[in-house]
């Protein structure tokens, strides 16, 4: 049976991956995994949606009873991927996205060698700051501490299959870049090994 490709997007915070991922969520051609936290809402978000929002006990059992394929602690916080989903996205051939950081992502390809990693960046530092300190859902306190996860995360570039830069306002070429990554991994020859048969 033919199985879905799992895409793991990383970028640090003020990337704004999450608009690049909106855009491709609009067309449905991706499944989007929705992640579990044990950090608290910002105003919209919606629990089932956004994340799964769950105490840190919650989320605790549910490493021990090894419902989670990855997890990790981001800023104070647990942050994890439901194994279940996932798997069952996969089986049916479902292409699925996984939006994590970047322990996470490495964690996916001990598990998983066939993902495709993909870390998105803004065009330069400066320009991380400004929209992260725009975002306004933050303290002071809380942005610092993600600027100095941002540029540990950039470290880790050389981990990841793809590197995509989302320029201000060009949210949707970095969103067709995806598409054009997955379009190429669709025709990597060992994903194909099954046409051999059909020339023998
Ligand atoms: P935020 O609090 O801004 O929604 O997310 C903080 C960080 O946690 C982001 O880098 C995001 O990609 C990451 N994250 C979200 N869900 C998961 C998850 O299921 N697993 C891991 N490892 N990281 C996640």
């Amino acid at each position: 049976m033919e199985k879905g490709l799992l895409f793991v997007i990383s970028g640090p915070a003020g990337t704004g991956k999450g608009t690049v991922i909106k855009h491709l969520l609009e067309t449905g051609e991706f499944f989007y995994s929705v992640s579990a936290t044990t950090r608290a809402p910002r105003p919209g978000e919606e629990h089932g949606v956004n994340y799964y929002f769950i105490s840190r006990e919650d989320f605790e059992a549910g490493i021990a009873a090894g419902d989670m394929l990855e997890h990790a602690e981001y800023v104070g916080n647990l942050y994890g991927t439901p194994k279940s989903a996932v798997e069952d996205a996969l089986a049916e051939g479902k292409n699925v996205i996984l939006e994590i950081e970047t322990k996470g992502a490495l964690q996916i390809r001990e598990k998983m060698p066939q993902a495709i990693l993909i870390l998105i960046l803004a065009p330069d530092i400066q320009t991380l700051e400004a929209r992260l300190s725009g975002r306004g859902t933050e303290s002071a306190d809380i942005v610092a501490k993600r600027m100095s996860e941002a540029r540990r995360e950039v470290t880790l570039l050389d981990k990841y299959d793809y590197v995509v830069i989302n320029d201000d306002g060009k949210s949707e070429k970095a969103a067709q870049d995806i598409r054009t990554i997955a379009e190429a991994e669709k025709m990597r020859a060992f994903r194909n090994a099954h046409l051999k048969q059909k020339f023998i």
